[in-house]
């Protein structure tokens, strides 16, 4: 995909009907561009229908790799296509650590978004312990690596920066950036995710080579998530 920028919001596992309908009210009235949101499963429909003829793109959280057949509780690449489904993540880091995805089934859940035409969120990031052994660029480059990386997003996202109000600074995020750009090149997306708050949001979208944000708890509060969009838009 052409290099933009994109604020995705990944409301994890949290709303209801109620809710959701009222988030998005309040976000298709600010009509803001270049955002997407990732939805919990049940309320694809919901989703797909309250956004459509707006700016707001949607996504899914995960995504099965196999095309379809005996996987008891898991959901196609196609079957999201069917509802109009423009994103999925794939690897987020909550998915590798509570759930065992590998890096290879990271792989095929990327492969199997693309073949349906849905964009992965392709998320990549490094532990606590990791970042202090001095092993970021290895863990990054070996999640990415795994990946027949083509025509998805990338999101950054350190494992301990996630849901913890702990803070990358601009520069942290900007030096694995620029470590990640030389791997994919001018025109992919990276996008930087942990934490991020209206407040942090300006710092770490000025940064060279931060093309937007995967944001979580911020984005399922209607100010906060158009704020943080504002920040990008500038
Ligand atoms: C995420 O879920 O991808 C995320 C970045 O969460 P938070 O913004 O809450 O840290």
């Amino acid at each position: 995909m052409a290099r933009g920028r994109l604020v995705a919001g990944n409301w994890k596992m949290h709303g209801s009907r109620a809710s959701i309908a009222a988030l998005l009210d309040a976000l298709v009235k600010e009509s803001p561009p270049s955002c997407a949101v990732c939805v919990p499963f049940p309320y694809l429909a919901q989703v797909a229908e309250r956004l459509r003829g707006s700016a707001i793109a949607w996504g899914a959280q995960n995504v099965s790799e196999h095309a379809q057949g005996a996987y008891t509780g898991e959901v196609s690449a196609a079957m999201l296509k069917d509802f109009g489904c423009r994103y999925a993540l794939a690897g987020h880091s909550e998915r590798r650590q509570l759930y065992g995805e590998t890096d290879a089934q990271v792989a095929a859940k990327f492969a199997a978004a693309r073949s349906a035409g849905i964009t992965p969120i392709l998320c990549v990031g490094e532990t606590l312990q990791e970042r202090e052994a001095g092993s970021t660029e290895e863990v990054v480059g070996r999640q990415l690596g795994a990946v027949k990386f083509e025509g998805g997003v990338l999101a950054y996202e350190p494992v301990w920066a996630i849901g913890t109000g702990r803070n990358a600074t601009p520069e942290q995020v900007q030096a694995v950036h620029a470590f990640l750009r030389k791997r994919v090149g001018p025109d992919t997306p990276i996008l930087y995710g942990g934490s991020v708050k209206p407040q942090n949001a300006p710092a770490i979208f000025a940064m060279p080579d931060v093309d937007g944000g995967l944001i979580g708890g911020a984005s399922l509060v209607a100010k906060d998530f158009v704020d943080i969009m504002k920040a990008a838009a500038k």
